[in-house]
């Protein structure tokens, strides 16, 4: 089943009298459970990708499926709620809130977007911490916890909503590179767990490796495909 389906996507931004054209013409297909990234030096376009696939920015052309919904139509408060039913992200800088604890942390999305029972939420948090090897770190704030400590907490709130799409914009950039090839064994064993799909952008050759489907970004254009394994 394909998850994100887009055809002759564009994306440009118009500064002044500029335009710069971040995305050209791209097809791509992301398939539900898959492990994708996209790879491209740094002004390729990844974070517009990205932006466009989870719904925070509108293509200035082509058409964006994301789970069988035409993401092109949907308007602000529309997206802002597709957004929080079915997307999580991860970020380069964690994005974790520094007052909260890492149980908080967690549980933030499920009270601000998914307004949960307090049974319910406690044990999918538990089940949360207990995947991402922080049962033990609970109450802790994030500026106690080391960096890759803090991607784990981040990856358990992308998830904990029962989301079906990560999308995560160079979650490993500010990481050592075991810390950054952890992180990323630990997205691929929450896709085997819980199926979710899980699209990261890199430009580190090594953790690309790591990744099942591999397109290529140079300058806003999606060069190639590469499945390197199965
Ligand atoms: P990457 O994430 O691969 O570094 P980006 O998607 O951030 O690339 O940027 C792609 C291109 O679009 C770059 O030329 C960048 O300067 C431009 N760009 C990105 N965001 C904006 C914006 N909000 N306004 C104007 N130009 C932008
Ligand atoms: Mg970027």
């Amino acid at each position: 089943m394909s998850l994100v389906q887009a055809n002759h996507l564009r994306k440009s931004y118009r500064m002044g009298e500029v335009t710069v054209e971040a995305i050209k013409d791209a097809d791509f297909t992301i398939q539900a459970a898959s492990f994708v990234s996209f790879v491209g030096p740094s002004g390729s376009g990844k974070s517009t990708l990205l932006n466009l696939i989870g719904c925070l920015d509108q293509p200035s052309g082509g058409t964006l499926r994301v789970l069988d919904t035409d993401v092109t139509t949907l308007d602000r408060k529309a997206a802002a709620a597709f957004r929080g039913e079915h997307i999580g992200f991860v970020f380069q800088d964690f994005n974790l809130v520094p007052v909260l604890s890492v149980y908080e942390n967690i549980e933030y999305p499920l009270l601000m977007v998914q307004n949960r029972p307090p049974a319910e939420r406690k044990a999918r948090i538990e089940q949360m911490l207990e995947a991402v090897g922080m049962a033990e770190l609970g109450g802790k704030r994030p500026d106690q916890l080391s960096g890759g400590q803090k991607q784990r907490v981040a990856v358990a709130r992308a998830l904990v909503t029962n989301a079906k799409l990560v999308l995560a914009d160079e979650p490993t950039a500010n990481l050592d590179h075991d810390t950054a090839y952890r992180i990323i064994e630990l997205m691929k064993s929450m896709r085997d767990e819980f199926g979710t799909t899980f699209v990261f952008s890199t430009h580190d050759a090594k953790i690309m490796q790591e990744a099942e489907v591999l397109y290529t970004l140079e300058d806003g254009r999606l060069s190639c495909e590469e499945v390197t394994h199965a």
